[in-house]
C-alpha cells in the first residue's frame, strides 16, 4: 500500500470530525492490532468485530506507536493527547469510502472477478498470463470480502496498467457496496458452485445478486454454462466457449474458456494464448508443502475450509501429484457438519484416490498413506495442526519400514505351494520378529490367517488387545507357570512341554472349573530344546485322557536344521519320529488335533510333511536360505535414516572414538543418527559395515557409537537430510546380517524399540 493522503483529505472523505492533533500523511492502513508492522504513516480503523469491539484494540494499537485512528463516534475512548481521531458513524464504511476515493484516481481498467468458486484461481491465472505485458495490481491472497475489497483497491497505484479485484459476497445487499467501491470496467464470472448459499433463498437470487457487480461494466465475460441466462441478464456480456486443457479437470473448462476469451480480448494472439495457458503455474497461495512420513508429500491448509480455497487446493494437489496417488483429508468440525455434502461433491469431482473425513476426536491414519500427495484441509476451529505434525517426516529420525503388502505376497506364495487344506500359523513372537506384533497380526488377520504363535503370554495378550479376536487361536510357545490365569483369561492356548507344566495348567483349570480347554503338546524330536521326549507319549496320553479339563488342539515339534541339505538325513529322522508320535495320538484319542512340524525353511524343502499346518516366521518377511525360491519372495523390512550433518575431514585427521580411523585423503563424511543401541552393531566399525546413499555404498568410518555412525560420502553428492538406506533395495537384509556375522532373525529382533515403525501397504 502506497497511499499519500493528508489528514484534511481524509476528514473530507470520511466527512468526519476530528479530535486531537497529529500531523503525518497517511501511507497505509491497519485494522488488526496484531498485524501492525510499521506505525509511521499508518491509519488504524477500529472496526467492530463480532465478538469484541474494535475500540478495545485502539489501546493496543496506540501502544505499538499508532497515532492516527478512525473510530466510531459514540465509542467510549480515552483520547490520547498526541494522537488524532477521526470520528465516524461506522469505521468499515469509512474504510470503504477511502477505497472508493482511491480507486477513482486511476483511469486504467479495473476488472472485477466474481463467482462462487475459482475467483482466486482465476486471478492468479490471469496474472501469470499477462504480467509480462501489463503492470498488474491484484487483490492480495483471497481478499474479496467487504474489508478485503477495500484493502485490495488501496493497493492500486499510478504505475500499474490494469487491476484485478476479487469480489465475494455472503449476504444479499453486499454486492452493491462492492460494486460502488470497485466501479469495474470489466467483469469476469468464474463459476457458480455451492459455496455461501445458506443465506440466499434460491440460486436465481444468488446469481442476480452477483450480477449487480457487472451491470455497468463495459463488458463482462461469463462461462458457457450460463448461456441459457443470456436473455435474462441486463448489460453487456459475452458468453465464452468452454476450453479443455489436459492439466486441469474437466470442471475447469468453463473458467479456462473465459480466460482464453479474455486474453483474446486483450489482444493476445492464439499461439500466445495457447502457450500461456499451457504454462499455468501451480498455485501455492497460502498452502504449506512439506515431506511426510512414508515418503508422502503433505499439502497443509488447515486454516480454512471455504469452498473456493478448497477447489484451489485440489487443483494444486493435482498438479503437484502428477502420477502419484492423491489423498484428501478433511477435518470437519461439528459446527460445520452441514457443509459436508458440498465438500464431498467438490472433492469427488476431482476424483482423488482416497478421501477421508476425520470426525472430531479422531486422528489422521498416516500409517496407511504411502508415497502419496496428501492434502489436509480443516476449519481453523478444528485445531488440526498437531494432527498434521504427526504426519510430518521428522528429520534425523531413523525408521524401520514394514511393507505389509510384501508380507501378504509372501504368505500367498507359501499358500500356493502348500498341499490343499494346509493352514498357516503365523509366528509373531518377539513382537513379530521386531516388526510390531499388533500391526502385522492385524494385517495377517485381514488376509485370512487365523492361527498365531507367540513366545510368552504377555505377547498373546497384546495380540488380543490389538484386535485378534476369539475366532483366531493364539498359541503361547513358552508359557510361564505363573501366567496360567492370564492365558485362560485371554483364551490363549499354551504349548505344554513337560509333566510339571501339564499338571500345573490342569490344576489352574480345575480351580476355575473349566473343561475342554485347548492345549498344544510339544515333542522334542532331536533338537533338544523344549518338549516331551517321544518316549513320554503314552504317559502324556494317559493323563490327558483322564482329565476332562484339557483337550489336544495341536501336536508339534520343531526342526533343528531345516534349511541345510547337508543334514537332510538328520531332518528326515526328526520327521519320522514326529510321524510316529502323530499316528500314535491319532489312533488313541478322539480329539481332532492339528499336527505341525515345518517352519519357513522346512516347508520349502519338505512340503510333503506339512500335515495340517505350517509355522511361518522369517519368510513372511521375505527371507530364506533357499536359493531357488528366494526370488519369489519380497523383502518386507527396510531400515532408513537421514544425514544429520556433513563435514570435510582433511587428510591425516582422525574420526570417532579411539582415533581408530585416520583419513588417508581429504574426505567428506556424513553423520547418521543410528548406532549400536539401535541394532547397528559396533562390530560394523571401520568399513565392516556400510550404508547406501543415493544408491552408492558408503562405508562406516571410525567406530560405531551408541546413537551415531560416521560414513564416508566422498563419492556421493549428498545433502543434509538426504535419505540413508541401512537395509533396503541397495543393501539387502541378508548382506547386512552377514556383515554383522549373524542372520536376518537377529537383525530384525535387534532393531531397537525406540525407532519408529512405519507400515506401508501399496
Ligand atoms: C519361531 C518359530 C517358528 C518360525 O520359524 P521360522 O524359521 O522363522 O519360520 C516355528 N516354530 C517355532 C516353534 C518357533 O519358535
Amino acid at each position: 500500500m502506497r497511499l499519500n493522503y493528508s489528514i484534511e483529505t481524509c476528514a473530507e472523505i470520511f466527512q468526519a470530525k476530528t479530535v486531537g492533533s497529529h500531523s503525518e500523511s497517511i501511507t497505509h492502513v491497519y485494522f488488526d492490532s496484531r498485524k501492525i508492522q510499521q506505525a509511521k504513516g499508518a491509519l488504524f480503523f477500529a472496526l467492530s468485530g463480532n465478538s469484541r469491539s474494535g475500540s478495545e484494540f485502539i489501546e493496543q494499537a496506540y501502544q505499538q506507536g499508532i497515532r492516527l485512528f478512525v473510530v466510531p463516534e459514540h465509542a467510549s475512548i480515552k483520547f490520547q493527547s498526541d494522537a488524532l481521531y477521526f470520528l465516524v458513524k461506522d469505521a468499515l464504511t469509512a474504510l470503504q469510502q477511502l477505497a472508493t476515493y482511491h480507486r477513482k484516481r486511476f483511469t486504467y481498467p479495473v476488472v472485477a472477478i466474481t463467482g462462487s468458486v475459482g475467483k482466486t484461481t482465476f486471478k492468479e491465472w490471469i496474472f501469470h498470463c499477462i504480467s509480462d505485458k501489463f503492470k498488474v495490481v491484484r487483490s492480495p491472497k483471497s481478499f474479496n470480502s467487504q474489508i478485503g475489497v477495500a484493502l485490495s483497491l488501496l493497493e492500486m497505484h499510478e504505475n500499474a496498467s490494469i487491476a484485478f479485484i476479487e469480489a465475494g459476497i455472503s449476504k444479499p445487499g453486499e454486492m452493491k457496496i462492492l460494486r460502488d467501491m470497485i466501479a469495474p470496467d470489466f467483469g469476469i464470472f468464474t463459476a457458480f458452485g455451492k459455496a455461501h448459499r445458506e443465506n440466499f433463498s434460491n440460486n436465481e437470487e444468488h446469481l442476480l445478486e452477483k450480477w449487480i457487480l457487472f451491470r455497468e461494466c463495459k463488458q463482462a465475460f461469463i462461462p458457457h454454462t450460463f448461456a441459457d441466462l443470456e436473455n435474462r441478464l441486463p448489460g453487456n456480456f459475452q458468453v465464452c466457449a468452454s476450453y479443455e486443457n489436459h492439466r486441469f479437470p474437466a470442471g475447469y473448462s468453463g473458467m479456462l474458456g473465459v480466460l482464453k476469451t479474455f486474453l483474446a480480448y486483450l489482444q493476445f494472439d492464439p499461439k500466445e494464448i495457447q502457450e500461456r495457458i499451457d504454462s499455468l503455474p501451480t498455485l501455492a497461495l497460502r498452502m504449506e508443502v512439506f515431506e511426510g512420513i512414508n515418503r508422502n508429500t503433505i499439502i497443509n491448509d488447515t486454516y480454512n475450509l471455504d469452498i473456493d480455497a478448497l477447489s484451489e487446493a485440489l487443483i494444486y494437489q493435482r498438479q503437484l501429484a502428477s502420477d502419484r496417488k492423491r489423498i484428501v483429508v478433511i477435518g470437519l468440525s461439528e459446527k460445520h457438519a452441514h457443509e459436508r455434502l458440498d465438500i464431498e461433491r467438490l472433492i469427488s469431482s476431482f476424483n482423488p484416490d482416497e478421501f477421508h473425513f476425520i470426525p472430531e476426536g479422531k486422528s489422521i491414519p498416516w500409517e496407511n498413506f504411502h508415497n502419496s500427495v496428501v492434502l489436509v484441509k480443516a476449519h481453523r476451529d478444528r485445531a488440526f495442526e498437531h494432527e498434521v505434525a504427526r504426519g510430518k517426516a521428522l528429520k534425523h529420525r531413523t525408521v524401520v519400514e514394514i511393507n505389509l503388502s510384501a508380507i501378504k505376497h509372501n504368505i500367498a506364495f507359501y499358500q500356493s505351494r502348500l498341499p490343499k487344506g494346509v493352514k498357516i500359523l503365523a509366528m509373531v513372537k518377539a513382537s513379530s520378529y521386531g516388526a510390531g506384533a499388533d500391526k502385522v497380526a492385524a494385517s495377517l488377520q485381514q488376509s485370512g490367517i487365523r492361527n498365531f504363535g507367540v513366545a510368552f503370554a504377555d505377547e498373546g495378550v497384546e495380540l488380543r488387545k490389538a484386535g485378534i479376536g476369539l475366532s483366531s487361536s493364539v498359541v503361547v510357545m513358552n508359557p510361564d507357570p505363573e501366567h496360567s490365569d492370564l492365558i485362560i483369561e485371554y483364551r490363549l492356548e499354551p504349548a505344554i512341554y513337560s509333566f510339571e507344566q501339564l499338571d500345573e495348567f490342569i490344576t489352574a483349570l480345575i480351580h476355575k472349573q473349566i473343561s475342554n480347554y485347548p492345549i498344544h503338546l510339544k515333542f522334542d524330536t532331536g533338537m533338544h530344546r523344549l518338549g516331551f521326549s517321544p518316549k513320554d507319549k503314552e504317559r502324556v496320553l494317559a493323563i490327558i485322557n483322564s482329565q476332562p479339563e484339557v483337550k489336544i488342539e495341536g501336536i508339534y515339534s520343531h526342526l533343528a536344521d531345516a534349511d541345510n541339505p547337508v543334514h537332510s538325513e538328520f531332518t528326515k529322522k526328526q520327521l519320522e519320529a514326529f510321524e510316529s508320535i502323530v499316528s500314535y495320538f491319532r489312533e488313541h484319542t478322539s480329539d481332532s488335533f492339528s499336527a505341525h512340524v515345518l517352519n519357513s525353511e522346512g516347508s520349502l524343502r519338505y512340503p510333503e510333511y506339512s500335515y495340517d499346518m505350517i509355522r511361518l516366521g522369517i519368510s513372511m518377511y521375505g527371507y530364506t536360505e533357499n536359493k531357488e525360491l528366494k526370488a519369489f519372495l519380497q523383502p518386507g523390512v527396510s531400515w532408513y535414516s537421514s544425514i544429520s550433518q556433513i563435514k570435510s575431514v582433511p587428510k591425516g585427521d582422525f574420526i570417532g572414538y579411539g582415533c581408530t580411523y585416520e583419513a588417508t585423503e581429504d574426505m567428506t563424511i556424513a553423520i547418521v543418527p543410528v548406532g549400536y543401541a539401535d541394532g547397528f552393531r559396533r562390530s560394523l566399525s571401520n568399513g565392516a559395515g556400510s550404508v547406501s546413499i543415493h544408491g552408492i555404498k558408503c562405508p562406516v568410518v571410525g567406530r560405531v557409537c551408541m546413537d551415531m555412525i560416521m560414513v564416508d560420502i566422498s563419492s556421493v553428492d549428498a545433502k543434509i537430510n538426504d535419505l540413508v538406506e541401512i537395509i533396503g533395495l541397495n543393501q539387502k537384509m541378508e548382506d547386512f546380517a552377514k556383515a554383522m556375522g549373524t542372520i536376518p532373525y537377529e537383525v530384525m529382533t535387534g532393531l531397537s524399540r525406540r525407532m519408529h515403525r512405519v507400515y506401508v501397504e501399496e
